[in-house]
């Protein structure tokens, strides 16, 4: 699948917040949103004026790329959760936390949802026992994500897992770090996302077309 492959600072500049891209990069002074906080290119420091449709838009474009998806993605999962029971833009959070790559992340395996989608794509997990190499696929209440045997060793992962402060770990998921594995214990629910996001806006733009 396609994907975006331009400097990842530059999208947290044009979303005039810290969308954690880069890992540790992003709780050091180098964060880029820290040193320029104004959206990048020649007209980047005028004056920035929305029309409605352009405020939904950007809060589209900062979920996208928090969650690494290209818009086809992205628009196929607006439209599942459109589909799904209860309020939309709840289904579209819940949606985008239980991918796999998100998962990989939240339990600590690396330090940000693209590396945890590049170490997924190499092979490094198993759910329940398998071999686990698809950041989209969607993880239920039960799963137990593990890192294989033979990359226990990888500076990457424990590295990350060292950093991991338990406090910050969502309700619906466990993990033992001794052992590399986590456990999702159930659904998230929309209090498990900390980070400001209007998913109403979201839900708004893709009912325009
Ligand atoms: Fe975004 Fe991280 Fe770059 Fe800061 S360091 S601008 S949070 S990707």
């Amino acid at each position: 699948m396609a994907r975006y492959r331009g400097p990842a600072c530059r999208l947290c500049r044009r979303e005039a917040q810290k969308l954690f891209l880069k890992g540790d990069r992003c709780y050091s002074e180098k964060c880029s949103v820290d040193r320029r906080s104004y959206p990048p290119g020649q007209h980047g420091q005028g004056r920035a004026r929305f029309s409605d449709y352009g405020v939904q838009l950007r809060e589209k474009q900062k979920v996208k790329r928090m969650y690494g998806m290209i818009e086809k993605q992205f628009s196929a999962t607006v439209k599942k959760a459109s589909r799904m029971r209860g309020r939309a833009g709840d289904n579209l959070l819940m949606l985008l936390e239980r991918r796999l790559d998100n998962v990989v992340f939240r339990l600590g395996f690396a330090t940000s949802r693209n590396e945890a989608r590049q170490l997924l794509k190499h092979g490094h997990f198993r759910v329940n026992g398998r071999k686990a190499t698809i950041p989209s696929s969607l993880v239920k209440p039960g799963m137990k994500i593990e890192v294989r045997e033979k990359s226990k060793d990888i500076a990457r992962i424990m590295g990350a897992l060292d950093a991991l402060d338990l406090e910050s770990l969502p309700a619906w998921l466990e993990v033992d770090k001794g052992l590399f594995e986590g456990m999702v214990k159930a659904l998230p629910s929309r209090e498990d996302i900390t980070h400001p996001i209007d998913e109403q806006l979201i839900v708004e733009l893709y009912s325009r077309y």
